[in-house]
């Protein structure tokens, strides 16, 4: 058994999708399209085969599949593991495709037998399932996983030298836009401060960009928010939107949707901020403040100044 790891340069989620990937036995060989440090033998690889090749820019989907494809003649691994990013899924995506293979997304556990457990339904369920084919596919799901390092020494670097077809080409990320809220990112974040439809506004939000700037945080929203036009798609946390794992989430005049729960349940500590104290997010908060958040935000914002100050 041997197990080919995806791993995609400066992604903390792929170092979660190695440690899964151990627990399929045998020696871990990586895959990385980009610079990638031989470090990664402290997480278990032995082999790390890297790919320098500037048609595929910064990203490529069908490409990074193909270098995948290109690596599996040559490694014969019995399971490809990714991690559970929007492109980590796509690449396993096509690679399924490619291969006609089943492709298992977003699991927590494996086992050597094809078993896996995979989070499904926003996280409101566990399913067990098993994975046939003799080419396991998987993808292991956010923040549910711990990264951890092994006694390994340092990977072998070995490079691939992909053959590339035109259409493996036609998709691929030629330049990088920064958003306004770019700085600090939502994904990445420590703090999080987030909204729902009872921030009213997209003004109302001005509140929320305060405090997140004491805070050192991020603003992030709820999806009733994003289809009002109060911010972009790029804030969204949720099951459609970016998962967070912050020490700290703020949730101010949000529900508490399953689907939004999806996204902000690996947080450490959630505080929710809501003038109904039947709204399902109390369940999931560790501590909650029940009163109008026009008022509740911005006295937080006025304490910590004074404190500061003091
Ligand atoms: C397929 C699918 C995918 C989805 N994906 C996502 C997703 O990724 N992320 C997401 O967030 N949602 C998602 N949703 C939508 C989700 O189901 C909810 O509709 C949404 O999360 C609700 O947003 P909200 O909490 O801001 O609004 P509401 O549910 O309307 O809640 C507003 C809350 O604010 C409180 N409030 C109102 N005024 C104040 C005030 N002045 N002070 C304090 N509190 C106040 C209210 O008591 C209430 O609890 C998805 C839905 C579907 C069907």
């Amino acid at each position: 058994m041997s197990v080919l790891v995806l791993v995609e340069p400066g992604e903390e989620l792929s170092l979660q999708a190695i440690s899964l990937a151990r627990d399929l036995g045998g020696p871990l060989h990586a895959l990385t399209v980009g610079e990638a440090g031989t470090e990664l033998g402290a997480y278990g690889v032995e082999t790390l085969h890297t790919v320098l090749d500037d048609r595929l820019g910064a990203y490529a989907p069908a490409a990074w599949a193909a270098c995948l494809e290109q690596l599996i003649d040559r490694v014969q691994p019995d399971a490809v593991v990714a991690a559970g990013t929007n492109r980590g899924n796509e690449v396993l995506g096509h690679l399924a495709a490619r291969r006609d293979l089943p492709f298992a997304a977003n699991c927590i556990a494996v086992g050597s037998d094809g078993s896996v457990t995979r989070v499904r339904w926003g996280g409101s369920l566990l399913e067990e399932a098993r994975i046939h084919g003799d080419l396991k596919l998987l993808t292991v799901a956010p923040h549910m996983v711990e990264a951890s390092t092994v006694n390994g020494g340092t990977a072998t670097v070995e490079t691939l030298e992909p053959d590339l077809a035109d259409a493996d080409l036609v998709v691929r990320v030629v330049e990088h836009a920064e958003t306004p809220t770019a700085g600090i990112s939502l994904a990445e974040a420590k703090v999080v401060v987030s909204g729902g439809r009872g921030v009213g506004s997209a003004d109302g939000f001005g509140m929320l960009e305060e405090l997140a700037g004491l805070l050192n945080a991020a603003v992030g929203c709820s999806r009733v928010v994003t289809m009002a036009g109060w911010r972009p798609h790029t804030d969204q946390v949720g099951q459609t939107g970016t998962k967070v794992a912050p020490d700290l989430y703020i949730a101010c005049g949000i529900s508490g949707a399953t689907q939004h729960i999806a996204g902000c349940k690996g947080a450490k500590t959630i505080v929710a901020i809501n003038d109904d104290e039947g709204a399902p997010m109390l369940a999931h908060a560790d501590y909650a403040v029940i009163g109008d958040l026009h008022a509740i935000v911005p006295a937080i914002s006025a304490e910590l100044r004074r404190v500061r100050s003091g």
